[in-house]
């Protein structure tokens, strides 16, 4: 029986086009674990593999989507029984293998964690990729030392999905949270997910010739990367750390050694795709032990599988703010 699915065709002219369609259980990969999809999410990677690909994509027709949650159908890895609530994130799930966006999903059995104790399906997926990546670079970041009463601690992109859980999480653990945003409309969502100052992006977005500036932040987590980043090393305080994450704006980063050598400041790069097992299901606990539910509520918005490719194109302009829930049943 047929099931729906989004569907990235490419045409004869190299142009892309995705649409929601019925496909069959024979059209997916090959995996020891089928999976009855519920829910999946948007991530800034979905805009890119929804659209032309950015070299993400390898074969075309694909179906995208990073990451899912739903209930084992079939499963030939004795790690996992039919009606096993699972979640997936990464892999290269949704770039390289088909991914969340269809109502089943074949995957790697080792691609998989159980859903984590304390979390529905859905809100398991209001987090997803953009709030796990969240918790490990806040985790990253407690590795090096930073503790609450350091000082403020910077988000950049702050109202985009890894942001807004970036800044609910810090400042529900007890750090004093500054959030730059070039929306100056989300102050208030800001503030209510605990942001104590709001920087507009202008401030902090232009490169400077001048190698150090005034010693700001205790810490940062970084989404944007480009000049953006490069500013960030210049106002951390001495011996502090910056995890960073996304490159939503640029990936060249004009970058002077010296707050490396005369702070001491540390960049910290955040991978989620590959991450280890082990690693993904700490952070899955310490988020359910961390993550205010009410915070992740109000900053996510349901959608259904037809509103995706718009919101695909919407959230590579920047214009989303914080997470979509993605109801894929
Ligand atoms: P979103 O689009 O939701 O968030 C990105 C935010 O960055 C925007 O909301 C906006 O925030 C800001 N922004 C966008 N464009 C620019 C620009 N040109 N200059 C400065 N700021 C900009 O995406 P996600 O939260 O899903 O992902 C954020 C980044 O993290 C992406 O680059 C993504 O690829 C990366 N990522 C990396 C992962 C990893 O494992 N390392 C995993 C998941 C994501 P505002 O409007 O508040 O300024």
């Amino acid at each position: 029986m047929g099931f729906r699915a989004i569907v990235v065709d490419k045409d004869a002219d190299g142009r892309t086009h995705a649409a929601v369609r019925e496909i069959g259980l024979e059209d997916l990969p090959e995996g020891e674990v089928t999976v009855a999809v519920e829910y999946s999410t948007l991530n800034y990677k979905d805009g890119l593999c929804l659209g032309p690909g950015a070299g993400l994509v390898r074969k075309y027709p694909h179906v995208p989507g990073v990451d899912f949650a739903g209930r084992v159908e079939a499963s030939s890895d004795p790690r996992y029984q039919p009606g096993d609530a699972v979640v997936l994130t990464g892999w290269r799930v949704g770039e390289a293998h088909w991914g969340g966006y269809a109502q089943k999903a074949r995957v790697k059995a080792d691609w998989l964690v159980p859903l984590p104790e304390g979390l529905t399906l859905a809100r398991s997926m209001a987090i997803g990729t953009a709030g796990l990546t969240a918790m490990l670079a806040v985790m990253a970041l407690e590795e090096q030392g930073l503790r609450p009463g350091q000082g403020p601690v910077l988000v950049t992109g702050a109202a985009g999905g890894v942001g807004s859980v970036a800044v609910a999480l810090l400042a529900t653990a007890g750090y004093d949270v500054v959030a730059v945003t070039g929306r100056p409309e989300t102050a208030a969502y800001l503030t209510e997910l605990g942001a104590t100052r709001i920087l507009p992006r202008d401030e902090i977005a232009e490169p400077i010739a001048r190698p150090l500036e005034s010693e700001s932040w205790a810490g940062a987590v970084d989404c944007v990367g480009g000049a953006m980043l490069s500013r960030v090393t210049k106002q951390l305080k001495y011996g502090a750390s910056v995890a960073c994450l996304g490159n939503a704006g640029g990936l060249d980063v004009p970058l002077s050694v010296i707050p490396l050598l005369l702070r001491g400041i540390r960049l910290i790069g955040i991978d989620s795709v590959l991450k280890p097992f082990d690693a993904r299901q700490r952070a899955w606990e310490r988020i359910v032990q961390d993550l205010d539910m009410e915070k992740l509520d109000a900053m996510t918005r349901r959608v259904g599988l037809a509103e995706v490719p718009a919101l695909g194109a919407e959230i590579l302009r920047g214009g989303v703010r914080g997470r979509i829930l993605v109801d894929v049943a």
